[in-house]
């Protein structure tokens, strides 16, 4: 396999890629605030982190993908004012914080799930972590970093030198450039909470004991405490969207070294943003697009999918429902070349007996992999190989598919569908509950796995295991 190079936003440039443990990758990405649905700006994270780690274990890698869920209070912008997204959320609906987190949780898997995303090895929720956030405020207190305002515990960003390195921020630039601060406890602008008793907002439903008082943790230190908690003190990778690096990875890096005295983690991903020809998608300012919106317009996820793996997830990618269209035509001429291939080859020729044309267009397509996940350039190895008039069928088949093990396009479940007569909407869906069963066998949660058989049952559709995995067929 090629060496891997990633681009790290720590010293903004490609690196080789050197796991702290050879073969293996700890990779956390930060998860959703659930007090609205996703936008397709915040999917265009998910299948970003999706691809990387699709990538990876293309490559040869284990990856222990991470995700949280953030829960728990988090204001509605990331300077720690604002009002909280949360209690907003509920209000508005007439229902707790928990349900809301709840209902959107579900929702947001749903979108995940017919994205063809895969489930992460861990998913974990904020509110479920509330002991290991204050076990490491308490760490950072014992080191000297934090003081005591207004009922709150703020960082001192001072004390922390390497302040901003992430960000390229200098601190003495940050006082003087700050706006109005909103909150008059913090010493330094940059100042930020670990944990609140003081609450701007009535009924602040959300609320733990802790040494500093009865309140709630900041939201930086949800990912500091949980991904270290499931990928060690040190680990390989962590990504979230270019937004997320001035402050929420700025804060996290500064809190989590403060705690530790030691380098927390050796690669920084940013995805860039999608974004509107009418400017910015958020989700606080309400009127954005869904997955569902797309298919109420009569897209299929997937077709959303493609889209994005079009552009390099550094680039910044302006959506269009004219790119989505294009980019659903593109899809269907894709799936017909490969059911025309099925159609000449039953089954795909085993990798181990390809010639030397097909294996040509997997090593362009791992380059464009280890190249720091350039997906255009994967797809044009498969658009290549799929156009290759000297490439037998059942060598072209073999390709494609094993190139969708990273593209995630769901090629194998077109065909599948086809042979079965099965609507490709319903068998995309089918893989996705097999991706998730797999991912409850292996957390020994053997209840849902059941359940999940039972739903693809209600369907019309049966499980097979076997030596290869599990597939789904009419029975
Ligand atoms: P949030 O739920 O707001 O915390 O965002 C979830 C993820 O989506 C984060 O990694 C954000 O950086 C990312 N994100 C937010 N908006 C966009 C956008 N328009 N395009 C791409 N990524 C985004
Ligand atoms: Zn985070």
């Amino acid at each position: 396999m090629p060496t891997l190079r990633v681009y790290n936003t720590l010293g903004r440039e490609l690196q080789e890629f050197r796991p702290l443990v050879p073969g293996k990758v700890g990779f956390y990405g930060c998860g959703p605030t659930v007090y609205n649905y996703a936008h397709i700006g915040n999917i265009r994270a998910y299948v970003v982190h999706d691809t990387v780690c699709r990538g990876l274990r293309y490559l040869g890698y284990e990856v222990e993908h991470v995700m949280n869920i953030t829960d728990v209070g988090h204001l509605s912008d990331d300077a720690d004012s604002g009002e909280d997204k949360m209690v907003k959320s509920a209000q508005e609906r007439g229902k707790t914080v928990y349900e809301i987190a709840q209902f959107y949780t579900d929702a947001f898997f749903r979108d995940l799930d017919r994205m063809n995303i895969d489930r992460p090895e861990i998913v974990c929720k904020a509110t479920d972590h509330i002991p290991e956030m204050i076990a490491l405020i308490k760490r950072i207190e014992e080191r000297g970093y934090t003081y005591s305002a207004g009922g709150n515990l703020y960082f001192d960003v001072t004390k922390f030198p390497k302040y901003g390195e992430l960000a390229l921020l200098k601190l003495d630039e940050l006082k003087a450039g700050a706006r109005i601060e909103v909150d008059p406890n913090k010493k330094n602008p940059a100042d930020f909470a670990l944990w609140f008793t003081k609450s701007k907002f009535e009924n602040q439903a959300m609320i733990w004991d802790s040494p500093w008082g009865r309140g709630y943790p900041g939201w930086h230190i949800e990912c500091s405490a949980m991904s270290m908690k499931y990928l060690g003190e040190q680990f390989d990778i962590h990504a979230g969207g270019i937004d997320h690096i001035p402050i929420h990875h700025t804060n996290e890096i500064a809190q989590t070294e403060a705690a530790t005295g030691k380098k927390w983690v050796n690669y920084w991903m940013h995805n860039e943003f999608l974004v509107l020809d009418k400017g910015k998608m958020s989700k606080s300012a309400g009127g954005f697009l869904t997955v569902q919106s797309l298919v109420d317009q009569g897209f299929e996820p997937l077709d959303y999918r493609f889209f994005l793996l079009g552009a390099h997830y550094r680039s910044q990618l302006q959506f269009s429902l004219e790119g989505l269209a294009s980019a659903k035509a593109s899809r269907k001429s894709l799936s017909d070349r490969v059911l025309a291939l099925r159609d000449k080859a039953a089954e795909p020729a085993p990798l181990g007996s390809l010639g030397a044309k097909a294996r040509g267009w997997l090593e362009a397509f791992s380059a464009a992999v280890a190249d720091d996940f350039a997906m255009p350039r994967a797809l044009a190895a498969l658009w290549g190989a799929l156009r290759d008039a000297e490439l037998p069928a059942a060598e072209a088949l073999a390709v494609a598919f094993d190139m969708d093990r990273v593209l995630g396009l769901g090629l194998s479940a077109t065909v599948r569908a086809e042979a079965a007569a099965v609507d490709p909407e319903l068998a995309a869906w089918a893989e996705g509950k097999i991706a998730e069963r797999a991912a409850a066998k292996k957390a020994k949660d053997f209840a849902r796995a059941d359940a999940i058989r039972a739903e693809l049952k209600e369907k019309g559709l049966v499980l097979e295991d076997g030596p290869g995995g599990t597939t789904w067929k009419r029975p």
